[in-house]
């Protein structure tokens, strides 16, 4: 899909402009000088004397600090020279001068000064004007000349935008293409039924978001669910992808916009398409960066002022997508912007054997393929790597001359496409997976055995975008604001079954749980210096907290020895969160593993399941 050139036109083009500036100031400091400068040749005085006898002479210029005389007149070729000799103290010179006459019979010119240098206008035309030009012009036929090699638009048309228009048989795209990610096609269903009745919600009141934004890692079919989206509502479908606007000249990305917008609304009800929306939205108050910052900055005004001046019920709605939705300019995400996030996330076990069913229609496929094995054996990969090793798979049955795709390819080509994928550490291997499993297990367990602590509500080990490679989810019966001394030591020994979990299965601990135990220390701590709720301290408050509104940042004010002591009270309460984890564990072994092997099995359960598992007799 996406655009790749060997090289970057605008790139390039810099590098272009940059030697040109170098050779320009070499040409000016060095060359031009010489150039400019009129030819002046040495003499004797002798000869000087003689020439001006000889009534050759038509000015002479005499230059005391210089300590020189220079003086003109017609060579050979009857070219007015310049010729230079020295002052030499000669009496008689004066007279001799202003006795003298000149070529014609008129009186030498004596003492007015004689330009040494050409014409100052002439000298700017010839030393900079000219070559500028020059440099210019072959800079614009060059990436011209670039543009055409890279089958991109013409880039000479300024501000006239080349984004494609798709239309409903050219997207050829539907929902029915796009499988799992059920949360995303419903909210994206509603978009459609807008733009097929529009009516409908305007003879209500309602108005739709503008915009929506879909969020996911790379290849969960964000640029497939747009695709499918303008094909299920059968209207023209404009895209552009960020990383376009990039590549182009000064002032060409804000003229973009601005024109893909004015297409939009001669063709409304339509869907404007923005893919890698954060190359274009990247938050601007980062480190401002080269000259090429303020070009993105002016693209991202012009398309927030576009999206202001939409008028919603015109039937234009804006859809993008992004891996990196917190490197998002804040202004984007305002109301009447991208007030809506559709996420999209990694597929479930469920959703890989979906989407590898629909990528194997494709394909010459052997009809006994097991595709929950496959599945089951590539927790962690996108859409995209699924739909690769289909075709890995068809390619493997190819090299060995077969015209069907077998099982065994497809569990080769999981191996090959895993094991490209495993360097960035993505996909989880069976034995990651069973770790992960008993340490989501550990914590949903500790919970669910004690009182006072929130049910759990989902537990899934699918990794997802931010980094967790699995999480439990507890969600409180009831929204409270007071945190007894129960329920905050409960909270910590169900941040600490994780690890205790992993310690009581496998003798030995990861990395997992690094967020636990932030969490648990955090916790920990504020019970001891805020919360009065250590045996040590009674009610003495340790911390000060500035500014609480903005989270700000808590600030010891005690003594040294007591901040030590305050270290030792909060390593005492986590231990014995701890032990209390580990007893429970050890006491609900059975569960455990049961519930662990049912989590592997499912990737992802409701608190329902898990409930029903563990009052089972
Ligand atoms: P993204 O834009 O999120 O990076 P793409 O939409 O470009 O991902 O997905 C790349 C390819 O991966 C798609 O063209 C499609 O073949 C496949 N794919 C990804 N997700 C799915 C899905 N849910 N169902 C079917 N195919 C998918
Ligand atoms: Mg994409
Ligand atoms: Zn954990």
């Amino acid at each position: 899909m996406k655009k790749e050139g060997p090289k970057n036109p605008k790139k390039a083009i810099i590098y272009y402009y940059i030697i040109a500036l170098v050779v320009l100031l070499l040409l000016n400091a060095l060359v031009f000088p010489r150039m400019m400068q009129r030819q002046v040749s040495e003499v004797t005085y002798n000869q000087f004397i003689a020439d001006l006898d000889a009534g050759k002479v038509s000015a002479v210029e005499e230059n005391e600090s210089e300590g020189t005389i220079t003086y003109m007149m017609k060579d050979e070729n009857g070219r007015e020279r310049l010729y230079r000799t020295a002052l030499i103290n000669d009496p008689g010179r004066v007279d001799r001068l202003l006795q003298a006459s000149g070529p014609d019979g008129a009186a030498v010119q004596f003492g007015g000064v004689i330009p040494t240098q050409a014409s100052p206008l002439m000298n700017l035309l010839v030393t900079v004007v000219f070559p500028v030009l020059l440099f210019v012009l072959v800079g614009q036929l060059l990436m011209r000349f670039m543009m055409k090699k890279m089958g991109g638009g013409n880039a000479m048309t300024f501000g006239k935008s080349n984004a494609k228009v798709y239309v409903e048989a050219q997207t050829g795209k539907t929902f029915a293409d796009v499988a799992g990610q059920d949360e995303a096609k419903e909210a994206l269903a509603e978009i459609v039924d807008f733009l097929h009745n529009p009516s409908k919600y305007n003879s209500i009141g309602a108005t739709l978001p503008k915009g929506a934004l879909l969020v996911g890692p790379p290849g969960t079919g964000k640029t497939l669910l747009a695709k499918a989206v303008a094909g299920e509502a059968h209207v023209p479908f404009f895209s552009i992808s960020g990383s376009e606007f990039v590549e182009m000249f000064v002032g060409m990305g804000a003229a973009r916009v601005r024109d893909l917008f004015k297409q939009a609304a001669d063709k409304a009800p339509c869907i404007v398409f923005i893919d890698e929306i954060d190359t274009i939205g990247k938050s601007r108050d980062g480190a401002a960066g080269m000259g090429g910052n303020d070009e993105r900055e002016q693209t991202l005004n012009q398309l927030l002022t576009e999206m202001d001046g939409f008028d919603g019920s015109k039937g234009v709605i804006i859809l993008a997508a992004t891996n990196r939705p917190e490197t998002l300019d804040k202004a984007l995400l305002r109301p009447g912007r991208f007030d809506r996030r559709i996420p999209v996330e990694l597929p479930d076990l469920e959703g890989r054997a979906a989407i590898l069913k629909v990528h194997a229609k494709k394909v010459m496929m052997d009809e006994n393929v097991d595709f929950m094995a496959i599945a089951r054996a590539t927790s962690g990969a996108s859409g995209a790597e699924l739909a690769n090793m289909i075709n890995e798979a068809a390619l493997l049955a190819v090299k060995q001359n077969r015209r069907i795709v077998r099982q065994e390819d497809l569990m080769e080509a999981v191996e090959t496409v895993i094991a490209g994928y495993q360097r960035k550490n993505k996909v989880l291997s069976q034995r990651e997976k069973r770790i992960v499993a008993y340490h989501e297990i550990g914590h949903a367990l500790v919970a669910a055995r004690q009182s006072d602590s929130a049910p759990v509500t989902k537990i899934t080990i699918v990794p997802r975008t931010s980094g967790a490679l699995g999480y439990t989810l507890q969600v409180p019966e009831e929204e409270t604001n007071l945190l007894s001394r129960e329920e905050a030591f409960n909270k910590i020994a169900t941040f600490t079954g994780g690890r205790a979990a992993e310690e009581l299965i496998f003798g030995s601990y990861t990395s997992g749980a690094s967020n636990d135990i932030e969490q648990a220390t955090r916790l920990a701590r504020s019970m001891v210096t805020r919360l009065g709720m250590s045996a040590e301290f009674d009610m003495m408050a340790l911390e000060t907290v500035s500014g609480p509104y903005l989270s700000g940042d808590a600030a010891l004010a005690c003594s040294e020895g007591t901040a030590e002591k305050i270290d030792r009270e909060v390593l005492a309460i986590i231990r014995s969160a701890h032990e209390k984890a580990a007893g429970i564990l050890a006491e609900n072994k059975e569960k455990l593993h049961e519930l662990a092997n049912f989590l592997m099995e499912r990737e992802t359960i409701t608190g329902e399941e898990f409930m029903e598992i563990l009052h089972r007799e």
